[in-house]
Formats: structure tokens, sequence, C-alpha cells
């Protein structure tokens, strides 16, 4: 069955061999087994139910929540030669009733469909007369209610399986879980540990960095100015920052097309072609743009503000570079998004421990704002990878800076937050270190404390952020809720004790752009 597949790839899709995983994973799904693919963007995912679609008996169902990009996604199946439809709510009953027709006189391999569809009885009757080999799980992790993404469409898709019976192979694909994501999905879909199949999450072209401390905009417009010519894409929070963007880039003579959910949908589509067929370079757009856009030569994506979490940023950042040529990820960082994102979980009706889960996850986002490890890794790990060898072309990697023992100043904040019983916050802590005097100091008698002013010389802001060097490198912790409290890891008590030291670059430079010349 395997040389049969091969066969298929070259026949269908011109290509020699499979990528890192697809061999393994369709190898299984040719077993009727039920499988998990973990692979990043631009993987090769697709393939992986498309093979199998060509050869087996029943037809493949796949699961996408995209409703908008399902017809893109067959016209394109169905360029390669492979017969393809999709159902969804885009279509009159009369329509999805020829397509129910079609499918039962096998005239498609591939059928495209949305989760909303799972629920509907008289679908599910019709099914019944279809003879189905797999159903595929397009963006799985929106099955997981600590996914970044989750849909509650997705809940009805263990109760299809049973319909469907066992002997059904199915395959759940992501490019975005962590551990507990995929424990999730593997517990909701009966998949067995052995069958997960994770191929590395590193993307070798593109290189992070984080930009703290400089004016965003003038930032971005340097950048875009000394990329002429290559394409990119600007995110950015809001729809009211898309369009002040948009405007500042245009009035520089910088040609950029927009994108947010507050446009008119011919007005999105237009300006997405323009971008997609390389007519205009940059496109500056809500996190609205981008799923399933197929553009490889994307050159860079500058976040103009910090996402809410990794797996938001490692998915929007990996659109670039996705033909394998080296592309910048750079993060533009400053404290109000954290707020921003804050205020946002805060307003969100979701249950307590969904928000806290949203807290946990913006923390961890926040700090990779503040490492100094490689980043690439700092986003690995956050992904269950194991740690490797730093990546040498990060912001970090390539920074030059000599490191600095500051295991003094780090016993000073430790002992500080001993001392106030772990019970405050990073901005209390830094007025007691620097010695301010407020109400908020004097009503809970923190002046009287030894620490108090220990750090007077220092600006609050340097405070503030060593603070937030120590908690991204976890010597230092944020207890969960909205106000989180600052206390101690056993990081921390080593240094106390004085069991290791900690050493910390210079002071914290951005990266200044390169001026080589893009070819
Ligand atoms: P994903 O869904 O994982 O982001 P896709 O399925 O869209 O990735 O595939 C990404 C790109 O890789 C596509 O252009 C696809 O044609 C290409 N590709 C897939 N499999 C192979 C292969 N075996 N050899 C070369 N290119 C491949
Ligand atoms: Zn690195």
């Amino acid at each position: 069955m395997l040389n049969e597949a091969e066969e298929r790839l070259k026949q269908y899709f011109g290509y020699e061999r499979f990528l890192e995983g697809q061999e393994q994973i369709i190898e299984k799904v040719l077993q009727h087994k039920k499988v998990m693919g973990i692979m990043p963007t631009g993987g090769g995912k697709s393939i992986c139910y498309q093979i199998p679609s060509l050869l087996q008996q029943g037809i493949t169902i796949v699961i996408s929540p995209l409703i908008s990009l399902m017809k893109d996604q067959v016209d394109e199946v169905r360029e390669a030669g492979i017969s393809a439809t999709f159902i969804n709510s885009s279509l009159s009953h009369e329509e999805t009733m020829n397509r129910m027709a079609g499918l039962q006189n096998g005239e498609y391999c591939l059928l495209y469909l949305a989760p909303e569809r799972l629920g509907h009885t008289e679908f599910l009757k019709q099914l019944k007369h279809i003879s189905v080999s797999l159903i595929a799980i397009d963006e799985a992790h929106c099955l997981s209610q600590w996914g970044h993404d989750f849909r509650p469409s997705y809940m009805d898709i263990p109760k299809f399986l049973d319909f469907v019976g066992e002997d059904v192979a199915v395959l759940a694909l992501t490019a975005t879980a962590t551990p507990q994501v995929a424990t999730d999905i593997c517990q909701a879909l009966s998949i067995p540990d052995e069958n997960v199949v994770k191929t590395g999450f590193a993307r070798k072209n593109l290189t992070f960095s984080v930009v703290k401390g400089q004016d965003r905009d003038a930032y971005i417009l340097d950048y875009v100015k000394k990329h002429r010519g290559q394409p990119g894409i600007i995110y950015a929070t809001t729809r009211k920052e898309v369009e002040r963007l948009h405007q500042r880039l245009e009035k520089e003579n910088i040609q950029t097309e927009k994108y947010h959910g507050g446009m008119g949908s011919e007005e999105r589509a237009s300006g997405q072609e323009r971008f997609v067929y390389d007519e205009v370079d940059v496109m500056v757009a809500t996190t609205a743009f981008g799923m399933g856009i197929n553009k490889s030569n994307v050159r860079f994506v500058i976040h103009a503000q910090m996402p809410r979490n990794i797996e938001s940023y490692y998915q929007e950042a990996g659109r670039a570079g996705r033909d394998g040529a080296e592309s910048d990820c750079v993060l533009l960082f400053a404290p109000q998004d954290i707020q921003t994102h804050q205020f946002l979980i805060d307003q969100s009706r979701l249950d307590d421990h969904r928000k806290e889960n949203e807290y946990q996850k913006l923390r961890q986002m926040v700090n990779y704002c503040h490492t100094e490890d490689c980043l690439q890794n700092q986003i690995l790990s956050y992904f269950g990878d194991a740690a490797k060898e730093p990546c040498g072309t990060c912001l970090h990697c390539t920074d030059t800076r000599s490191l600095q023992d500051v295991t003094r100043d780090a016993q000073m904040v430790f002992s500080c937050v001993k001392r106030m019983r772990e019970r405050y916050g990073k901005t209390l802590v830094t007025q007691v270190l620097t010695g301010s005097s407020n109400q908020k100091i004097r009503q809970f008698r923190l002046h009287t404390l030894s620490t108090y002013g220990l750090l007077k010389k220092q600006p609050q802001k340097n405070v503030t952020e060593f603070i937030d060097f120590l908690v991204a490198h976890e010597y230092l912790m944020l207890s969960d809720g909205a106000y989180p409290v600052l206390k101690l890891t056993n990081r921390a008590l080593d240094v106390l004790q004085g069991k290791t030291e900690v050493l910390k670059k210079e002071t914290i430079v951005a990266k200044t752009i390169s001026n080589e010349d893009p070819l």
C-alpha cells in the first residue's frame, strides 16, 4: 500500500518523496487506525488525508472550521485531479442534496464538511448510505477547551465518530498543540499514545526578534522601507490600529493593503488578492487575515502588538517563509499590550476556569517577550519539544553583549518579595525596592521593611524590567488571577542561599535592522 501511496504522490502532486511524518501517518490511516498528526504550518498535513482518499474505497470526510476557505480548498485539490466537493451552510438545500447524491454514486473521493453539519439528523440519515473510510479533522486543536481557538461545534465530533463506526480511520491534524491540548484531543477521540505522530516544530528559516522600548511606528516604517520589494504582513490587534497603520504607511508612499473584519467582503477579497498575487508588498491586518492563505514568499511578519498567546503568535509568525527561504518574525512589545489582553480576557464570557487558562497563556507570552534565551527554543518548549541547541539566528542567539553577574541585585529583589510575604504584585514590590512613598505603602506599613529602598538608586522602570526578566527566567512566578502576586521559585531560593548566580545581558538594546540590500 505504501508503494502505491508514493506513486500517487508523484502522479497527483509531482513530489518525489514524503516529508517528515507523512508516510508514518498515511501508513496508520491505511490500517484504519485513529491517528493524530502534529506538524508545523507548511509541514504538509493535507497530503496525509488526500493520498489515502485516493487509495480507499469509501470517501474521506475532512472536517474543517474554515467555511470561507472550503471552496478554495476544494478547487485546489480538484486542480491536482482529485474529485472533491464540500458541504456547508453557504449551499442551498437543493445543491446540498445534489452533492449528497453524487457522494452516494461514488463521484467524489473527498468531502470537506463544516462541523456544524455533524448535528443535522437529515445529513446523518443520508450518510448511512455512503461508505466512509476516513474522517480527517483539520485544526483539531479547536476541539480542546484549553486550545487557543476552541469551537463548540467541534464537540459534536466524538459522537459523530461513534455514529460512523469503529472501522473508520480517524486523523486529527493540528499545527499548534501544547502537551495539554494534545492529551485532550487524544482523549476525546480515543487516539492511543502510540498513534500520535509529531514532527519537529522548528522553522529553521525563521529569525525571531522581540523589540522593546522603541517607537513602534518609526520601527515599522524604517523596517518596511529597508525591505522594499519584499512581501510582508503587519499584524495589529484592533481594526482601528490597522486603519491607522495603513494610513501611516500610505502617507510615506508605501503601497499597502489592509484587511479586517469591519471591511466589506469584496474589499477584503480584492486586497487579499492583490497581496497574494504580488501586486502589493505589504498587508496590514488583524489576525482575521491569513488562515489558509497560501502565499509562500512572505519575507516578514511584524506584530505591531503582542498577541494573546504563543499558539496564536507561532501560527501567525509562521506564515512567513513557507517557501523555506530566510524570513523575519518581529514582535514589537510594549507593557500596555498586557493590559489590553487582560482587559479582553476579563470582559470575555469565559467561565473562571477558562479565564485562568487564558491568563496563564498570556503570562507565557509575556515571558517570551522578556526572556534572554533563544526565542525559537522558548516557543518549542512551550509546545513540549525537548530542549535543543539554540537556533543560532534569533535576536538573542546573535546578541553579542556580554553577561553581567547580577546575583546581588537579584538577591535583593528576592528577599524583598519574601519580606512582603509573597502577597504583592510587581508594582508594589518595585515601589518598595526603590523606596517610593505613597498611601498604599504607608497603609500596609511597607516602608518599615528592611528591604525598603534597597534599589533606591535605580529608576523604577529598570527595576520593573529586571523583575520581568526574573519572571521570564523562572526565578519568580506570578500567581494566577487578574491581580497576580510575585512568588519565589526554587531557583530563587538557590540564589538566595548562594548556590547559583544570576547572569544577565548588560542592558536591553533593541536589534537594529540590517542594512543589507535585498537582492
Ligand atoms: P499545512 O497544512 O501543514 O500547513 P500543506 O498541506 O498546505 O501544509 O502543505 C504545505 C506545502 O508543502 C504545500 O505547498 C504542499 O504542496 C507541499 N508539500 C506537501 N507534501 C509535500 C512533499 N511530500 N514534498 C514536497 N512538498 C510537499
Ligand atoms: Zn535562537
